[in-house]
């Protein structure tokens, strides 16, 4: 079996950016700046921010995290966001998600300017996706996306079973899958027969929250599956996918950690650096 190895595929997006950042900067005269906004102290949040900190300082992004508590008012992000939509050293801005319960995360992503949404998740992002137009492509379905070009897996023709319908990974992977000219499915916790969907699926992405969820007599021999899960538990990180039992019949699968997870933030640069190349492009 391929193991669809996002780390190295990955890396190979950093070092690229890496380089084209060091080649304009002198032009320039400025670094790609992305703002994040972490507001709480939910830990698995204060680790992502950490890892994109990291992987921002790595290849010449400059990165500010600014970090809010818990019980901030609604007026303290809205200025927040509006200060860092009006500032020119900012290329893209980043809400951490999820916001602590008393802050509406529709609403502050809405906030955030459409030419610094390095998240993809403004409505007017989710459009021109919609529509097939140029646009910041939200991160983890595009970098689902980079990791199945990478290895060559061409989706064309293939029957794709999505197995989430969620705004940040479901709904865009379907529209992404479909501009590939894949014949999508999207299954959720209220589809019947599941099995019967994912079992003729050529290409199966699984995006539950559920450990272990996708089982080895779920699936048809050769698929491709992609496991977009992170569950945290006591035997550390587990995907939506049992890829012990899976790996005996898949043609490829990506491995949790190491999978998609690094696909996601290598996108998020990518982001970032192409909104900088537009300001510099724009003057
Ligand atoms: P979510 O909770 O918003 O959505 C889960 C989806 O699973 C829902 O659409 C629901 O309908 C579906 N579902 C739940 N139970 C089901 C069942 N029994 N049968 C069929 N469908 C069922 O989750 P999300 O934000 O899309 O995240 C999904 C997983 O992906 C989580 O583990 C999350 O941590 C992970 N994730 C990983 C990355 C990454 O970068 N690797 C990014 C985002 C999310």
């Amino acid at each position: 079996m391929l193991v669809l190895d996002g780390k190295s595929a990955s890396a190979a997006i950093r070092s690229r950016l890496k380089q084209e950042i060091a080649d304009l900067l002198p032009e320039a005269g400025r670094p790609p700046g992305l703002a994040v906004i972490l507001v709480g102290d939910d830990p698995a949040s204060g680790v992502y921010v950490r890892n994109k900190e990291k992987n921002c300082r790595e290849i010449g992004i400059s990165s500010q995290t600014y970090r809010l508590s818990e019980g901030i008012s609604d007026n303290i992000l809205e200025s927040l966001i509006r200060d860092l939509n009006a500032d020119d050293k900012v290329d893209g801005i980043l809400l951490q998600l999820p916001l602590p319960g008393n802050l509406d995360s529709q609403k502050f992503l809405q906030l955030i300017s459409p030419h610094k949404d390095v998240d993809g998740f403004h409505p007017e992002s989710v459009g021109k996706l919609t529509l097939g137009l140029p646009g910041f492509r939200s991160c983890t379905p595009a970098g689902i996306i980079a990791l199945l070009k990478h290895y060559h897996l061409d989706v064309s023709g293939k029957d794709c079973v999505i197995i989430g319908r969620s705004n940040i990974v479901g709904k865009p992977l379907a529209l992404m899958l479909l501009a590939g000219n894949a014949t999508v499915t999207i299954c959720h916790s209220k589809t019947s027969d599941l099995k019967g969907h994912v079992q003729r699926a050529d290409f199966v992405f699984a995006a539950v929250g559920r450990p272990g969820f996708v089982k080895k007599d779920m699936v048809k021999p050769g698929v491709v599956v992609v496991d977009v899960g992170i569950n945290r538990t006591d035997n550390g990180l587990i995907g939506d996918c049992d890829y012990v039992g899976i790996k005996s019949m898949a043609m490829a699968m990506t491995p949790v950690p190491g999978g998609v997870g690094p696909m996601t933030i290598a996108m998020l640069l990518e982001n970032t650096v192409s909104s900088w190349k537009k300001r510099l492009a724009a003057g």
